[in-house]
């Protein structure tokens, strides 16, 4: 627990109805109660009107306060939390005068990390909060709020518990060895650390699903020029962003815009248009938007299907056949160009579409097609268990299950229990991990600064 008091503004900055403002630590109530005249007398957790006053005893606002004490908090700390109206003025303030009563003002993460640190949530229900608060769709909230409410660290619990059981039996036998009593066999050793180490692979088999949910999926859509990139572009994501011209070679540089497809973000990227050029800034922007295709989740292969494939397209999409890509073939409004469909080189059912940027046709196939190759098998996970183990987390459990097959190997080779007994305490050191109880300061500085300040 920290030994001082911590002040922060913990909505949003800029004009609103109404801000709040939370200190928390040891001096939180004499804090309120200097400012807030007779709030230590306040019954905790019940909500006051009252007025704010600063150092001349001149009202800074009218506002609303209440205060909770230890360890009924979200830091478990002493906690007040000032509701005022929701002016910058005001609300700084409020902070300086409570900086001048003895308050710090809090670090980025800084509420969470002593609500960790007092006990009220462990580290993966700590990390759960600044997915949550950054969540953009149903499914990024839903899976945040399954951590956070301990989904994940109910899981690991069981599968702790299971190996401090076995522990406790291979040490006993180290306690206990002059009297000879076998109290363990290579095989129950081997098959509760098996069984162990299953429902640690079935959680990091969500750590992909998980790692999309968070990051997003790139997708980038490439082709020829004039194949109406642009204009697609701007279609899905709603806005023309894109400038969209007659002129080939328009798109010179990757733009990126967000949109959002079955609970996941994706990364939408248009790029310049493929085909032989001698300007130099369209060749340098041609080099990138190869790269952007290669680094991509997806590729959307943009025809222009009146025209038809010719053999500069059918090279392009040559060149990029080996990366996860589906066919656009638009311009379908002026016709489409005989055996188009039959023509392009396939890549496979269920990975062409037809669209029209300029009439809305095929955009929403075109959407469903994105999210079918790229995220709606893990949609479909993450829907089912909602747990998503994230990089940190895939490490220290990867962790656990090495230490886990070594335990199994050195079981079977007849080692000694002292032997058994530290390849058992890796696994659950690591575990230990995810839930923090073994982490070093450095790993904890480092997820608490994703959080903003006031959380
Ligand atoms: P890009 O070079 O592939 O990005 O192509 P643009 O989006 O800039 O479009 C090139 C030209 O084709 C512009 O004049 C667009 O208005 C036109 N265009 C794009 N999509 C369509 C479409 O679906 N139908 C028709 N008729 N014209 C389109």
């Amino acid at each position: 627990m920290g030994n001082d008091t911590i002040v922060a503004l913990s909505t949003p900055p800029g004009g609103s109805a109404i801000a709040v403002i939370r200190v928390s630590g040891p001096r939180a109530l004499e804090i309120l109660d200097r400012m807030a005249a007779g709030a230590a007398s306040w019954e905790p957790r019940s909500l006051h009107a009252c007025a704010l006053l600063g150092e001349a005893g001149e009202t800074i606002d009218e506002a609303a306060a209440l205060f909770l004490r230890s360890p009924h908090s979200y830091t478990g700390e002493d906690t007040a939390e000032i509701f005022c109206h929701g002016s910058m003025v005001v609300a700084e303030r409020i902070i300086d005068e409570a900086v001048r009563l003895g308050a710090r003002q809090a670090a980025a993460g800084e509420f969470t990390r002593r609500a960790f640190l007092s006990g009220r949530i462990d580290l993966s229900q700590a990390e759960a909060v600044a997915d949550l608060i950054g969540a953009e769709t149903r499914l990024q909230a839903k899976v945040a709020l399954e951590h956070l409410g301990g989904g994940l660290s109910r899981r690991l619990g069981e599968v702790e518990h299971d190996l401090l059981g076995l522990l406790t039996v291979i040490e006993a036998s180290i306690d206990f060895s002059e009297q000879e009593i076998e109290v363990y066999t290579a095989e129950t050793v081997a098959s509760s650390s098996s069984g162990a180490r299953g429902r640690i692979a079935a959680l990091l088999e969500s750590e992909v699903a998980g790692g999309k949910l968070r990051a997003g999926v790139r997708v980038a859509l490439t082709g020829p020029r004039n194949a109406g990139k642009s204009s697609l572009y701007n279609a899905l994501i709603g806005e023309e962003r894109a400038i969209v011209s007659s002129v080939p070679g328009t798109t010179r540089d990757v733009l990126r815009e967000r949109i959002h497809i079955g609970g996941f973000t994706f990364f939408l990227e248009d790029t310049a248009g493929l085909g032989a050029t001698t300007c130099e800034i369209e060749e340098k922007g041609i080099a990138k938007g190869r790269e952007a295709a290669r680094a991509a989740d997806l590729v959307v292969f943009v025809v222009d299907a009146h025209e038809g494939w010719d053999g500069a397209a059918a090279a392009e999409l040559e060149a990029i056949a080996h990366c996860n890509h589906i066919i656009a073939l638009n311009k379908s409004d002026l016709g489409l160009a005989p055996d188009v469909e039959e023509a392009a080189p396939t890549a496979g059912p269920g990975r062409i579409v037809v669209t029209s940027a300029a009439t809305g046709v095929g955009l929403e196939r075109l959407r469903e097609l994105i999210f079918r190759h790229t995220a709606e098998g893990e949609a479909g996970e993450l829907g089912r268990e909602r747990i998503a183990v994230n990089a940190r987390q895939g490490i220290a459990l990867r962790r656990a299950e090495t230490a886990l097959e070594r335990l199994e190997a050195e079981a079977v080779d007849g080692s000694p229990a002292e032997i058994l007994s530290i390849e058992l305490r890796e696994a659950l050191d690591a575990i230990g991990e995810v839930t923090g109880r073994a982490v070093a300061e450095r790993v904890l500085d480092e997820i608490f600064s994703r959080f903003c300040i006031g959380k």
